[in-house]
Formats: structure tokens, sequence, C-alpha cells
């Protein structure tokens, strides 16, 4: 086979692999769910034409969008992932010995299915047995949940359809309401270079609910312009004093504490859509 697939990362510029394999295809009631082999980034998932994971890049963001806040938070015992359906973002939670249970909310029942048929790699932490699955819309499953968890990780699609309401104020505010008295959450935020208005309006968001906003980056080549922001609000604890002990026993391939203070030293022009 000998094929391409492209993805419109902006109105005006696009990335295109070669793909050696199509997987599979389907239509799912929320959105188009592909799964494609490419030589330059291997098994991908693809939802409505968007690249969200791939098996090359996958680590950065995985262990990037976890590490940071399980290792800010002293006792994250229980943690809830918004999104992530991929399983990727629950394999790193699980690494942490002292989480007891963490739930997965994620919308689309299938985008979990075909990760654990195609992407076992990443999916095979859903296996754990402290693992919750639940197959909900986030905002509402914030809604209903008052001072349940330390820790909230937002592992969503871009601010298009189902997950528009993931980038809103009033979903921030039902954020602080579920997480516990310290808790914290951290949110994926997109491209410095091509979302900027959206960066600047969630951290202003973010600063005016929570007392400590931050935003820190990570390298991830198969996301638009290869930089990407993450955004965390937390209650008590700062991520720039971050817990050595429990660094010590992860099995990383991207975070350590060097890369977790570096992440949050900004460029100029990143800083600026913090203030
Ligand atoms: N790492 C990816 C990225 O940054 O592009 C995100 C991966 S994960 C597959 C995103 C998931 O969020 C999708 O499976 C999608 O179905 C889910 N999602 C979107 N809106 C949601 C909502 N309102 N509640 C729960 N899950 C949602």
């Amino acid at each position: 086979m000998n094929s391409w697939f492209t993805e419109l990362q902006t109105k005006d510029m696009a990335l295109s692999c070669r793909v050696t394999e199509i997987l599979h295809q389907e239509k799912t009631p929320y959105q188009e769910l592909a799964v494609y082999n490419t030589v330059p980034f291997g098994r991908m998932l693809v939802l409505d034409d968007i690249i969200q994971t791939t098996i090359v890049d996958e680590f950065v963001y995985h262990e990037m969008i976890v590490h940071v806040s399980l290792c800010t938070h002293p006792a994250p015992r229980r943690v809830l992932v918004i999104g992530g359906g991929d399983g990727g973002t629950i394999r790193e939670v699980v690494k942490h010995q002292e989480v007891e249970k963490t739930t997965l909310v994620e919308i689309d029942g299938r985008v979990i299915e075909a990760a654990r048929k195609f992407l076992p790699e990443i999916s095979c932490g859903l296996t754990d047995p402290r693992v919750e699955i639940i197959v909900d819309d986030g905002i509402s499953h914030v809604e209903k949940n008052k001072n349940a968890y330390e820790v909230i990780i937002i592992d969503s699609t871009d601010p298009i359809g189902a997950a528009t309401g993931l980038f809103e104020a009033a979903f921030y505010q039902n954020i602080a309401e579920a997480l516990t008295e310290d808790g914290l959450f951290v949110a994926q935020t997109e491209s410095p270079f091509f979302n900027r208005d959206l960066i600047r309006r969630v951290n202003r968001e973010v600063a005016e609910i929570f007392p400590l906003a931050r935003l820190y980056l990570a390298n991830i080549p198969s996301y638009p312009g290869g930089l990407w922001t993450f955004t965390l609000g937390s209650k008590k604890y700062d991520p720039l004093k971050v817990n050595k002990r429990i660094l010590a026993s992860l099995n990383t391939k991207y975070y350590s504490l060097e890369v977790h203070k570096a992440a949050f030293t900004l460029p100029l022009f990143v800083a600026a859509l913090t203030k």
C-alpha cells in the first residue's frame, strides 16, 4: 500500500505521512475513528482526521500530562482522567503506587475498544485493578462529583464538538469543586504558535479560579507546530516544588526531575500568554 494521510493542522497548514496499512475505520456516534499504520509515527489513532496519539511520540504527551501533576501532589489517592480513551494517560497514572483508584471518563466507548485492539502498548494500563472506566460526558461527571479527587487530568481532543465545553470557565469552576481542598488539575491546552488566544483565555480563567495557575511545555512532533502547552491549576501545591521521592521510582522515557523543572521555563513569547 502506498497512500498518504493528511491532517489539516490549521486551515492553512497540513502534516502528511505515508500510510502502510489502514487497520481500522468506523463512524462512532461521536466521531470518525481511524487507526493507520504509518512510516514516520507507527500506528496512529485519528479522530475526525486529527491525530490523537502515535506509537512513536505518545510517551512524551502521556508522561508529561501525568507525572508533572502526580509528582506535585504529595498524596494523589484518587485521580480522574477526562477523555484519554486510548489509555496512555491511565498507563502513566497507575505507575504511581500511592494512587488507590483512578477513574477514566471517556465519552466515546469505541475509542477505548479500538485502543485495546490496535494500540495495546498504550492501552495496557486499563487492565490495572485500580482503574474504573465510565463511558460518559466528562462535563456532567464533574458536575455530579464534589470534593472527590486529589488530581484531575483533562486529556481531551481539540476544542471542537464534544470537547468544546472542556475548555470553558464554567467547566474549570466545576473542576475546582470536584477536587479536594488541596487538589490540582492539568489540561492539554494546544499549540503556543497556533492557539494563542485559547491559551491566554484558559490561563486567565484558571488563574481567576485557582490560587496557582502555571503553563508548561513539551515537544510532541505529531501535534501542530511540535511544541505543546499544558495548563495546571492548583489550590495548594506548587509544581515548581516537586516530590523527589516519587520521581525516583518512575520508569519513564521523557519525564525526569530536570525535565519537570525545565518544562516551566517558558520562552518569552509563551510567557507573554500568561500575563
Ligand atoms: N492526546 C490527545 C490529543 O491531545 O489530541 C487526546 C487523546 S484522547 C483520544 C481524547 C478523547 O477525548 C477522545 O477519545 C474523545 O472521545 C474524548 N472526549 C472529547 N470530549 C469529551 C467529553 N466531553 N467527555 C469525555 N471525553 C471526551
